[in-house]
């Protein structure tokens, strides 16, 4: 994994993880399509010793299929290893619930992924987790947001869908100071443009639905971080048994060979389309991080490697009304939630995501009419905007 580290990003979406197929040299890693394996002695000694992670021994506990595509997750963010998941739901509420118990504090906010909003609303008081909800942009809000009995920060790097980014450093420095574990969600991001790892954070979680399987057709979850977390949070995923089966893990797998070349298209896809709507006279407002404007812009410059990836979010100078009726225009763009396939999205936050709000909840979030969130996907740039003018023209 050392060697691996020191390579390129495409050369790591390639090659690292995987598995040598020592018995028929086949280029790609193969699909172990079993429950269990035939134990040896060597294997009841490891067992005996408490080292059941090193060996085949039963599918939810490991599977060579799964481990191949771990370990490439694990290099992409620079982590020492790594744990794939049935979801990125099963991820984060298996994460979160090895390092959180009875009596403990969850530093966190309002401005999640909706399931990962609902799970700790509504699952975390039946285990007497107590939860203070912050403001992730405002520093003091942390501080003052802190107590003694703090045990994990989680926060998402790209917030959904105001595009929001956390000054990873200050929070961690923050987390570490008040002896908690600083756990963050680099779904929107991805490793191609921002490593968590680098900056002080200690484990990442991913919905590996979106950019990392890439191709809108895998529901999976990763989590990554240092041996001693990951062998934690693996203990805790036998128990509520969220594992990854080996089919899904082989089509994440191939999905990420081509990670790195995805990512760099929907970066440019996202950033042409987010200077057409800037430059448009039906377009009231534009989000993106890769824009002038961007309130962060000087913050995000300083952890971005890459770009912003391929979320744009924008108003249409108009009502929700108005907003519908630009998503019936587009001929490209799929109506549909979700976001980080090769196929470009389109959704509204009012009718989707943020439908329990008011219109009013909504506007102080700075959701206001008309407001769309696009997914770039890695078609040509010229036919996304083309049928973005034509839909905005015919409103
Ligand atoms: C989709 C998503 C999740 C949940 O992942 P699933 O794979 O749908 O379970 C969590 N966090 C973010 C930021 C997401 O976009």
């Amino acid at each position: 994994m050392d060697e691996k580290r020191k390579s390129g990003i495409s050369t790591i979406s390639v090659h690292a993880g995987g598995l040598e197929d020592r018995d028929y040299g086949a280029v790609n890693t193969p699909v172990y399509l079993s429950t269990t394996f035939k134990l040896s002695d060597a294997d009841y000694e490891a067992i005996l010793n408490g080292k059941a992670r090193d060996i085949w021994v039963y599918t939810r506990y490991g599977n060579p299929s799964r481990r191949a595509v771990e370990l490439k997750v694990a290099a992409l963010e620079g982590a020492e290893d790594g744990l794939a998941f049935a979801s990125g739901m099963a991820a984060i509420s298996t994460t979160l619930l090895t390092f959180l118990r009875k009596g403990d504090h969850l530093l966190t906010t309002l401005d999640l992924y909706g399931g990962t909003s609902y799970l700790i609303q509504k699952e975390f008081p039946k285990f007497g987790i107590d939860v203070t909800s912050v403001n992730p942009q405002d520093i003091n809000s942390i501080k003052n947001g802190l107590k003694p009995n703090t045990k994990v920060v989680y926060f998402e790097t790209l917030s959904n869908p105001l595009l929001k980014f956390i000054d990873l450093e200050a929070v961690a420095e923050l987390a570490h100071g008040n002896g908690a574990l600083f756990i963050v969600d680099n779904t929107f991001m991805t490793p191609f443009n921002l490593r968590p790892l680098e900056h002080g954070v200690d484990i990442v979680v991913h919905s590996g639905s979106k950019y990392l399987n890439g191709h809108s057709d895998v529901i999976s979850g990763f989590v990554v971080g240092s041996e001693e977390h990951i062998g934690m949070v693996w203990e805790t995923m036998l128990h509520f048994g969220g594992s990854m089966e080996p089919l899904p893990a082989y089509l994440v797998e191939r999905g990420l060979k081509t990670f790195a070349i995805r990512m760099e298209r929907h970066n440019t896809n996202a950033m042409a389309v987010a200077e057409f709507l800037k430059g448009h006279p039906r377009v009231r407002r534009v989000i993106y991080p890769g824009l002038d404007d961007y309130p962060q812009k000087e913050l995000i410059d300083r952890y971005v490697t890459n770009g912003y990836s391929g979320m744009v979010s924008f108003e249409i100078d108009g009502t929700d009304e108005d907003g519908v009726k630009f998503m019936h225009n587009l001929k490209i763009w799929k109506e549909a939630t979700s976001l980080g396939g090769v196929e470009s999205l389109v959704s509204m936050p009012y009718n989707t995501s943020h439908a329990g709000l008011t219109p009013e909840q909504r506007q102080e979030m700075g959701i206001g009419p008309g407001f769309i969130r696009l997914s770039c996907g890695i078609e040509d740039a010229d036919d996304l905007i083309a049928d973005i003018d034509q839909a905005l023209n015919s409103v």
